[in-house]
């Protein structure tokens, strides 16, 4: 079929406590959720319900993670998909992908036996870049009206409650439609962690890894300032193959430097400019 393309359905196995650091953007994100789990109380006193949140900052901070850690939290089924998705050559193809994907959440959510679904569009400046800077960019302007038509239609009184999130590391490209009221009119900063969340997020990827004597992760969180904290589950990572490499029992902190200086390379190759 291809209303499945390109679409993930996942368990909500991620907590908000499996997410290190960002106590910020989950304090927001929890207060903005608070609205679909009250949305009784929230139809009784006539509050405009929340239809979506805008997830902002760079890549690798958790904004995923946050997505799905809000589905838990709400007990919501799960959707996800990228801005990408929407992309085809032919006329109307991807504004009818973006009714199909509201389509199916109601559905899953009847078929979960849930009351409300979440639905996460990562990359939405793919197609929610600012309108009419570009003629031919006609097939996306589409697809984001197509979007915002499924958001006015979502309401308290429907059956099965919807709330979409979208992450981006470009919130100033998006097209003012988008952040309208009831539409992405919440947004929350994701933004790289300090040396605590650094920390935090360092416990959370060592949790079920074996740690010698000489491993002070809180000097690695000292020395890894602008990493994400995919770059920092990567440096576990690294560390562990490291140690495996060296036929070690458990990881050390010489491993643990090595793989700092391996992701700081590999950061550094990315950003080399392609000739
Ligand atoms: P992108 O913009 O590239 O999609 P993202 O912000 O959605 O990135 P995630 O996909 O949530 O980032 O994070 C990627 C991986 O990095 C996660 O699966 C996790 O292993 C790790 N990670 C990122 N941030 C955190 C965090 N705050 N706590 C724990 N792990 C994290």
């Amino acid at each position: 079929t291809t209303s499945g393309r390109g679409v993930q359905i996942s368990d909500t196995s991620v907590d908000f406590e499996d997410i290190g650091g960002q106590s910020a953007a989950k304090k927001e994100l929890q207060e903005a959720l608070d609205f679909l789990l009250y949305s009784e109380r929230m139809k009784e006193l006539g509050i405009r319900p929340l239809k979506g949140i805008l997830l902002s900052g760079p890549p690798g901070t958790g904004k995923t993670l946050l997505a799905k850690a809000a589905a838990r939290y709400t007990n919501s089924s799960f959707l996800a998909i990228s801005g990408s998705e929407f992309v085809e050559m032919y006329a109307g193809v991807g504004a009818e992908r973006v009714r199909k994907l509201f389509h199916r959440a109601k559905d899953l959510a009847h078929k979960q036996k849930k009351s409300s679904a979440i639905i996460f569009i990562d990359e939405i400046d793919i197609l929610g870049a600012k309108r009419g800077s570009n003629v031919s960019h006609h097939e996306y302007d589409q697809t984001l009206n197509q979007l915002l038509v499924e958001m006015d239609g979502l309401g308290l009184e429907q059956e099965i409650q919807i709330l979409v999130l979208a992450a981006t590391n470009r919130a100033d490209a998006l097209d003012s439609a988008l952040l309208r009221p009831g539409r992405f009119d919440r947004q929350v900063k994701v933004d790289l962690p300090d040396k605590e969340g650094r920390l935090a997020i360092l416990n959370i990827h060592t949790r079920n890894k074996p740690l010698a004597e000489d491993v002070n992760l809180e000097k690695i969180a000292q020395e890894t300032f602008s990493f994400s904290g995919a770059h920092l589950e990567s440096v576990t990572n690294e560390a562990a193959v490291l140690a495996l490499r060296d036929d070690a029992q458990e990881i050390e902190m010489k491993h643990f430097r090595e793989a700092v200086e391996k992701v700081l390379l590999g950061e550094k190759l990315d950003r080399k400019p392609t000739v």
